[in-house]
């Protein structure tokens, strides 16, 4: 028997990369899955799995949420998993950086998973349990990058601990996790050098780059019952790399 086996499982962005690692190891292990998704193109791919529903959402929209929240619950019945995965990354330095560069990434990556954990922990706080995982990044516990993605990661990190404690005594666990540099389409875009991307395996303890598998194992860990006395807990994913 799965580890999720009738659970209903909502993952955003969950039609690339990170996301789709997850939907389908949740989708493995018995969940119901909605990849919740703002491409629409990649949605309907991931449509055609088994088990996984593509709903279109913009994580940084409050209106769309509190829709999405309501049909996910009224479709499906319950809602036991929430991870807010969706997320953008930008390559500005900071010389740059302007307040419109700052308000679009705060937007996605911070009021997302915020306006997820408002729409969604009530549902789960009626059902007295739910698993909400956040996916954070290791540049908000390291001193490095000096931008508006870490200071978004940053948010998440602390609104995780702080979701943690409002929705705990409902039987709500809200947890975060802490990628490093993972082989995704996000990372693959990037117009870093395969020479930087070399150094940065070089200065790795487990010395290669995370896969989304790395990532999904984690968050399946934190989602399952596995982990049912662990909330407002950090892991950090990035072989060794923050530990130097
Ligand atoms: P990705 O670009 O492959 O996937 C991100 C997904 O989010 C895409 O499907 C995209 O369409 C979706 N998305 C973007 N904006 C959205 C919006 N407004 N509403 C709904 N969906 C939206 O990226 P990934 O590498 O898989 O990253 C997933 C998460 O992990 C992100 O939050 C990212 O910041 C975080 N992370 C990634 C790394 C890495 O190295 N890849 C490291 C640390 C943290």
């Amino acid at each position: 028997m799965g580890k999720l086996e009738g659970k209903v499982a909502i993952v955003t962005g969950g039609a690339s990369g990170i996301g789709e690692g997850m939907v389908d190891l949740f989708q493995a292990e018995g969940a119901i899955v909605i990849a919740a998704d703002i491409n629409e193109v990649a949605i309907q791919r991931a449509s055609e799995k088994k088990n996984v529903y593509g709903l279109k959402l913009n994580v940084a929209s409050d209106e769309e949420w509190a829709a999405f929240a309501k049909e996910v619950k009224e479709k499906f019945g319950r809602i036991d998993i929430l991870v807010n995965n969706a997320g953008i990354s930008s390559e500005k330095p900071y010389s740059e950086i302007g307040m419109d560069d700052w308000q679009k990434m705060m937007a996605i990556n911070s009021f997302g998973p915020f306006a997820g954990m408002k729409h969604v922990a009530p549902i789960m706080a009626e059902q007295r349990s739910g698993s909400i995982v956040n996916i954070s990044s290791y540049t908000a516990q390291i001193g490095q990058g000096f931008n508006h993605y870490s200071a978004s990661k940053g948010a998440v990190r602390a609104i995780s601990k702080a979701a943690a404690t409002t929705f705990g005594r409902q039987g709500v666990r809200v947890n975060a996790l802490f990628p490093g540099i993972i082989e995704t389409p996000m990372t693959q875009n990037l117009s870093a050098s395969k020479e930087l991307l070399d150094q940065l395996v070089r200065a790795t303890p487990l010395q290669r780059l995370g896969k989304p598998a790395d990532i999904a194992n984690a968050a399946l860990f934190l989602a399952s019952d596995d982990s049912s006395y662990i909330t407002g807990a950090e892991i950090v994913i990035d072989g060794g790399f923050s530990a130097q």
